[in-house]
C-alpha cells in the first residue's frame, strides 16, 4: 500500500517468471542463467537470447549495479504512483550481468545521474515494491 492507499500494479505471474517474482517477494534478485553458454539474462523467458538454448536455470545476483540512463516520470499512468512523483525509471547495468529497467528510490532526484552506483533496496523496504527496486550507494 502507498500513502494514497492504492495498490501498486503487479506483474502477471506465469511459469516462466514465477521464480523471479517470488524471489523478489523475499528481497532477492534472481536471474536466469543459461546452462549452455553460461550467460545471465533479464527478463525471464523460455529461450536464451544468446544461443537459443532452453537449458535455463536460476542464479542470484547481489544487485550491485550502475545506472546507465533514466527518466523522471512526472505523470505516472497508475494512481498508486501519483503521490510519489517524480518516479525514477532507470536502465541499470547489473555488475557482471545484464541490463534491466527498474525503479530507483532516491529522496533527492537531482542527485540521479548516469554512472551512479546502485544497490537493491534492503529486503524489508523492497518488499513493498512488486519488482526489483534500487537505491543509490551512498
Ligand atoms: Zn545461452
Amino acid at each position: 500500500m502507498t500513502h494514497n492507499d492504492q495498490q501498486y500494479p503487479t506483474p502477471r505471474v506465469d511459469q516462466i517468471n514465477s521464480a523471479f517474482v517470488e524471489a523478489w517477494a523475499e528481497g532477492v534478485l534472481r536471474l536466469q542463467v543459461c546452462g549452455a553458454c553460461g550467460q545471465e539474462t533479464f527478463y525471464p523467458r523460455p529461450l536464451c537470447p544468446h544461443c537459443w538454448s532452453s537449458d535455463l536455470g536460476w542464479t542470484e545476483h547481489d544487485g550491485k549495479a550502475t545506472l546507465v540512463s533514466y527518466s523522471l516520470v512526472m505523470r505516472p499512468n497508475h494512481p498508486a504512483f501519483f503521490e510519489e512523483t517524480p518516479i525514477i525509471l532507470a536502465e541499470i547495468a547489473l555488475r557482471d550481468g545484464p541490463t534491466m529497467l527498474a525503479r530507483v528510490i532516491c529522496d533527492d532526484p537531482t542527485q540521479i545521474r548516469s554512472g551512479l552506483l546502485l544497490e537493491l533496496l534492503p529486503a524489508e523496504e523492497g518488499k513493498k515494491y512488486p519488482l526489483p527496486t534500487f537505491r543509490p550507494v551512498l
